[in-house]
């Protein structure tokens, strides 16, 4: 054993300080029942408890060809998929940068018309059988008559901006974010928009459904997993951190007034007694009732450009795990008993340079704690090059590396604890362990849960520990990625929504 060293037991001490027991996890998930209870009675909870009028999940038998495009950040993505009924699907896609004129301008219009002039480009390319034989000669005058059914494509829409969804293919933006900022759209139903600007193509394409990324993820999860077992939940650990489920449409109270509200525009399948939700679940526990708070939370929520808001997110997802431990970093580094990485830059001359991602808001990537969360050599190589890579700082010592460690295990590992306060809220409140076959099937999406080794192995000690699960439910939780879900799950979309149209 190495003797301790100042800088290692002062990774122990705030380590400990991330530590969530089981008693925590247990408070954390009655709070989030309640909230979960209070979203689905009331509009305006702190979970919003969003309804996506996805009424139905599929179990892999469906077939069919749909289009589905995804309008996310940085690129516009178009793509078909060949729903095989076994399943198994192929897809081809086409993805394109969003010119930053098109983000940030006074005219829908334009932002539309270039999404549509995509969808049309994807069709010349990868259905050109069907594009001359319909489209071509519609758009040069030779055929007049509107589009047989069969030969119009359902289309699913990703649309990863804050929607109110107020029917399967109708949604008007909340507000923009990521860059984007046409003041235009804002209020405006954005299925209505690109379908417009699909209509002046003359292309055989129907927006059908509007698809939440983490509706997409339960989609594509439920097609895909094994057996006829349907998914219960489609979970994001990514940049951000979200999941959706298969809610009884009747504990839905709040959607009585919904549709006294909306009767004249809305109907949609209630047949199934199901609804999807979108949970929100980025906001949990705002108010920080049952939440962890360190002083590096307390540190970080500050500094955020929205302080009090997103606070379950802010412990999770990718966007923020890397920034509280170089906040835990750099506080280290002052420390003048500690003195990381040889102390801060200055008199007494040492390792971190003054430019040093260290000193810079989300300097280290998330990316930077899977590696080191990885390294198990007996020198920390790998660390050691990362945090030369990422901070700029030439040969930290051993015990530095080993503090560095210590601390990215501890924030990882709340993380998937609190992942599955998340998760196993929604299995306890769905009681999909005791119905039917008892397996509740998670599909999972997110550089986090995909890339942090580990991960979910924290997520089922939790479960285990969480009695309504226990040992023997947690066995029946079953977790798969969920490969494409914005893909394959906005397919999916399309073909619910047509199978259930007009019933
Ligand atoms: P998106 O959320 O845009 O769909 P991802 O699922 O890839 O994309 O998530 C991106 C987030 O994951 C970023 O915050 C990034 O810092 C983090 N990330 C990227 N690579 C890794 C990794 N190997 N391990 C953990 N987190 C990662
Ligand atoms: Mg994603």
């Amino acid at each position: 054993m190495s003797s301790s060293s100042p800088v290692v037991d002062e990774a122990n001490r705030i380590a400990a300080l991330f530590d969530y027991p089981a008693a925590e996890v247990n408070r954390g998930v009655k709070e989030f029942i309640r909230e979960m209870n209070e979203g689905l009675e009331k509009e305006g909870a702190t979970l919003s408890q969003i309804p996506s009028y996805v009424t139905a999940v599929p179990n892999g038998t469906e077939k069919g060809i749909y289009l589905a495009v995804d309008l996310g950040g940085t690129n516009f993505r178009v793509c078909s998929v060949h729903l095989h009924g076994d399943s198994t699907f192929s897809i081809s896609q086409s993805k394109v940068a969003i010119p930053r004129e098109l983000m940030v301008t006074a005219h829908a219009k334009e932002l539309f018309a270039f999404l549509a002039l995509q969808i049309e480009r994807f069709l010349q390319t990868h259905m050109a059988d069907h594009f001359t034989s319909h489209v071509e000669k519609r758009q040069t005058g030779h055929v007049t008559e509107p589009y047989a059914e069969e030969q119009i494509f359902d289309l699913g829409f990703t649309f990863s901006f804050p929607v109110n969804q107020h029917g399967i293919n109708k949604g008007t933006l909340i507000r923009w974010t990521k860059g984007f900022d046409i003041a235009e759209v804002v209020g405006q139903d954005v299925c209505g928009l690109l379908q417009e600007a699909i209509d002046a193509r003359s292309l055989p394409v129907r927006v059908a459904a509007l698809v939440n990324d983490t509706v997409g993820t339960l989609m594509a999860r439920s097609y895909c997993s094994p057996g006829s077992t349907r998914a219960l939940i489609g979970a994001i650990f990514g940049t951000g951190t979200n999941g959706a489920y298969v809610e009884k449409l009747a504990r839905v109270t709040k959607m009585a007034k919904i549709d006294s509200e909306r009767e004249s525009d809305t109907s949609y399948d209630k047949s199934t007694g199901e609804m999807v939700i979108n949970v929100e679940w980025g906001s949990f526990d705002n108010s920080l009732t049952v939440l962890p708070n360190t002083p590096y939370d307390v540190d970080l929520d500050e500094h955020s450009v929205n302080p009090g808001i997103q606070m379950f997110e802010k412990r999770v997802s990718g966007m923020f795990l890397g920034e509280i431990l170089r906040r835990v970093l750099l506080a280290m580094s002052r420390d003048e008993g500690v003195k990381l990485f040889g102390g801060e830059s200055g008199a007494n001359g040492n390792g971190i340079p003054a430019d040093s991602g260290l000193y810079v808001r989300w300097g280290i990537d998330t990316s930077f704690l899977s590696t080191v969360k990885a390294d198990h050599s007996e020198d920390l190589g790998a660390t050691k090059a990362q945090i030369k890579r990422e901070l700029d700082i030439d040969n930290p010592s051993l015990d530095d590396c080993r503090a560095v460690k210590v601390l990215v295990h501890a924030i990882g590992k709340r993380a998937a604890r609190l992942s599955a306060v998340a998760l196993g809220a929604v299995v306890i409140s769905t009681g999909r362990l005791n119905e039917g076959d008892g397996i509740a099937d998670v599909g999972v999406d997110g550089s986090v849960v995909e890339h942090y080794p580990g991960f979910e192995d924290y997520l089922r000690a939790a479960f285990r520990e969480i009695p309504e699960i226990g040992e023997e439910g947690e066995k029946r939780i079953r977790i798969g990625v969920a490969k494409d879900g914005s893909g394959v799950g906005a397919a999916l979309g399309a073909l619910v929504a047509r199978e259930t149209r007009g019933r």
